[in-house]
């Protein structure tokens, strides 16, 4: 490919920065919880940006944007890419608004070089990511992945009552196009990592191959209330130390499948609760993360029965429950090799990834080949005001999506 095909970082910067004004914190944050008013000068002041560079501007139903830049031929799918604007009450500067903005960098650079490409071009806002203000998070790209229907997405509530549906229209961004529905040839999203690998491997790229499966389990353990004095150890029925046997097996099961597993116990609540009272029950989570459905299938039968284990040892009882699945994800192989080929190409270093996070990708994946290209943020520190990351880091992130792209928009 071309070896001129480059964005403009500094322009890409300055929108970055121009943007983070739209609910700007102290701290150097943003809180723009999504569609809130905050939301709408973000949308308006993306948009403004996308009609000066050419683009024709479409609104669906969930209130996500897509400026298109036209192809030599409009009759075949768009290849798209896209990210959020809205953020966590105290967010960064770079989360999701990264990728939406690369997305606009793309569109400018290609006017810039006068670059026509076969396919048309996308660069997508997708409605309420972080799930903050109106969970679940991801809703709207889960409606136009066919994962949620119209009508669930628009009555998600926020904690005063509101729904999205009643929000998108105050704001002016509820749209008249049907949601999803339509082909998209190809989706790549740009994100920051948000977390400490490709810092700590001093890479520039994150070539992302999915996103890692979870399961979530609510375990109560039930033994018997007695005084902690007149009662002996060995007739004991302690549900906290049976907890504890749990806890340390769970975090063993963690290290037993590196790389990539996750094990966490992160909420617990015993009862009675009291300095002189055997604990009789107690309520924990199990949150198990892998990015293959095998190991991870593996790593759950390992908790339950190290459970059961507890339970035997300890004379209780148990309720154990999976409470959520959400199968891991897999990038499609050609997007994965086309943000492999960007970065090469560019000469920056690079490394397989996986996400920890769950991402608008993860549900477009299902209804389109799709990859995501990640960048490094300092400390692996995100959903936090003093989030960051650099302008070279922005830059290349942002040159490897162009590449990609236009790889993809190419391609009959
Ligand atoms: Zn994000």
């Amino acid at each position: 490919m071309a070896t001129n095909l480059k964005i403009n970082g500094e322009r890409l910067w300055d929108s970055l920065m121009e943007m983070a004004k739209i609910g700007a914190t102290e701290k150097g944050g943003v809180c723009r919880l999504a569609l809130t008013d905050l939301d709408r000068q973000a949308r308006d002041l993306f948009v403004k940006w996308c009609k000066e560079a050419g683009c024709s501007i479409r609104v669906d139903k969930m209130g996500n944007v897509f400026a298109r830049r036209p192809g030599k031929d409009n009759s075949l799918a768009p290849v798209m890419t896209g990210s959020h604007i809205d953020s966590q009450p105290t967010g960064g500067k770079f989360d999701g608004v990264y990728g939406v903005l690369c997305g606009l960098e793309v569109i400018r650079s290609l006017n810039d070089m006068k670059y026509e490409t076969l396919r048309p071009v996308e660069a997508a806002i997708w409605t309420n990511e972080e799930g903050s203000r109106f969970a679940p998070a991801m809703v709207a790209s889960g409606v136009f992945a066919g994962v949620f229907d119209l009508d669930y997405g628009l009555n998600r509530a926020d904690p005063d009552g509101k729904t999205m549906g009643e929000e998108l229209k105050r704001i002016g961004y509820a749209g008249e196009d049907e949601v999803g529905g339509r082909p998209v040839h190809a989706f790549f999203e740009a994100h920051i990592e948000q977390g400490p690998i490709l810092e700590a491997e001093k890479k520039t790229i994150g070539i992302v191959q999915g996103a890692q499966g979870q399961r979530w389990f609510e375990v109560v353990l039930t033994g018997q209330e007695a005084h902690a004095g007149p009662t002996p150890m060995k007739v004991r029925k302690d549900a906290l130390v049976g907890a504890a046997h749990v806890i340390g097996a769970i975090n063993r099961i963690g290290h037993d499948n590196q790389p990539f597993a996750c094990a966490t116990v992160g909420m617990i609540n015993s009862s009675p609760n009291s300095r002189n009272v055997i604990p009789g029950k107690v309520f924990f989570t199990i949150d198990l993360r892998h990015p293959d459905d095998a190991i991870l299938s593996k790593m759950a039968a390992e908790a339950k029965a190290a459970c059961e284990e507890a339970v035997a040892r300890n004379h209780l009882e148990m309720d154990f429950k999976e409470i959520w699945y959400s199968p891991p994800v897999k990038f499609d192989a050609s997007c994965v090799a086309a943000v492999k080929k960007g970065a090469d190409e560019l000469g920056l270093s690079n490394l397989n990834i996986i996400s920890g996070a769950g991402h608008d990708s993860c549900y477009m994946n299902r209804v389109a080949p799709t990859a995501m290209v990640f960048i490094p943020c300092e400390g692996g520190i995100s959903h936090n005001e003093i989030e960051n990351a650099t302008k070279e880091d922005c830059r290349d992130g942002c040159d490897v999506l162009l590449r990609a792209m236009v790889e993809r928009a190419n391609a009959a």
